[in-house]
């Protein structure tokens, strides 16, 4: 039998600016009390005022992905770009929380491709000038997926703007990750875009769609497209939900219900969302107990928690490979057979 590499498929890089990275953080965003808590669990939490965050974050994420590799958890990663919030007349919003430009991003994964198989996604934003041009260019750099956050980033998947590059990418079979569902990380400037039924003429055109977070709510008071996410998978063989910041506070409660409906679960993904931290909660009906999820929530590797919190929940083993499918051959260029670090599988 086959088997494929184990790829987290929903992965941030961040970081400042230093060192003429251009990435951006607003200081707002830096100091709100969710990124003091990453920053924290990072080991990073004073590197700005040593200009040193975007490298100390990489570090902090390179260190991770190896200690999961080498336990048998994961083999690859898909890194995400950021783009900027753009308004529906083309210009720049004048309200940026968050920027990872592509260039950083596919620099990081050529860099550190001899320590794991590291594929850029790329983020677009419709809305931008030469939007088309930049996807087909980012698609030649061989990027492995295209990433949006409508409800943040302000992206209408009804638009004519976002249609043509639907177009670019279901000519070259570039799989869209989009999110959908609540969004707490940054403002949620246009909740109704978290609709995944908006993405139904992607679908029907013929897009691999992967809806992040599968139309979960996080918040209590988000509103929650699990169901229509459910049916979406269940009518479009090209739709997919990844299972990112399901192992979190908001979210575990959804995982009994995706796992036994058959029709769903064949459909998921594996994705951390990382740095968003992994939690083992023992309290839900079939949960792991209260022993067992302090041993969890012991496990470093923020990559490696996460995916034996999902072994743990019975996640089966093909979810953590099931990805491998949608990677575009223009991404796998120079990924032959075998030519990724197979670690052995463990129990940590
Ligand atoms: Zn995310």
């Amino acid at each position: 039998m086959k088997s494929y590499p184990r790829l987290d498929f929903h992965v941030h890089l961040a970081g400042l600016g230093n060192n003429g990275t251009r990435n951006f953080i607003s200081s707002g965003t830096l100091r709100s009390l969710l990124f003091v808590i990453l920053r924290m669990q990072l080991g990073i939490l004073s590197s700005h005022r040593k200009n040193r965050f975007d490298a100390d974050y990489a570090r902090k994420l390179l260190t991770d992905f190896t200690r999961a590799q080498s336990a048998g958890f994961l083999d690859g990663l898909l890194v995400f770009a950021h783009d900027q919030v753009f308004m529906d007349d083309g210009s720049v919003s004048g309200c940026q929380e968050l920027f990872v430009p592509n260039s950083y991003v596919f620099l990081f994964c050529e860099r550190h491709r001899s320590q794991g198989l590291f594929l850029p996604v790329m983020s677009v934003h419709p809305y931008r000038l030469h939007a088309r041009k930049q996807t087909e260019y980012w698609i030649q750099k061989g990027a492995a997926a295209m990433k949006w956050l409508p409800n943040s980033q302000n992206i209408d998947p009804g638009d004519k703007r976002s249609e043509a590059i639907f177009e670019i990418l279901e000519h070259f079979k570039i799989p869209l990750i989009v999110h959908s569902g609540g969004e707490h990380t940054v403002t949620n400037i246009r909740p109704k875009f978290g609709d995944p039924r908006l993405f139904r003429r992607a679908l029907r055109r013929g897009c691999n769609v992967i809806f992040a977070h599968c139309g979960t709510s996080s918040g209590f008071l988000d509103f929650n497209w699990l169901n229509d996410f459910a049916a979406l998978v269940k009518e479009f063989p090209n739709a997919w939900g990844d299972t990112s910041a399901l192992c979190s506070l908001g979210r575990t409660r959804w995982i009994g219900g995706l796992l036994s409906d058959s029709d769903v679960a064949v459909k998921l993904i594996h994705g951390s969302d990382y740095p968003i931290p992994p939690i083992c909660l023992p309290f839900f009906r079939n949960g792991p107990g209260f022993k067992k999820a302090l041993e969890l929530q012991a496990v470093s590797s923020l990559f490696a928690r996460d995916v034996a919190i999902k072994r743990e929940w019975g996640f089966p083993e093909s979810h953590f490979s099931k990805g491998w499918e949608l990677i575009p051959e223009s991404a796998k260029k120079g990924i032959v057979a075998g030519n990724w670090k197979k670690s052995k599988p463990s129990n940590f």
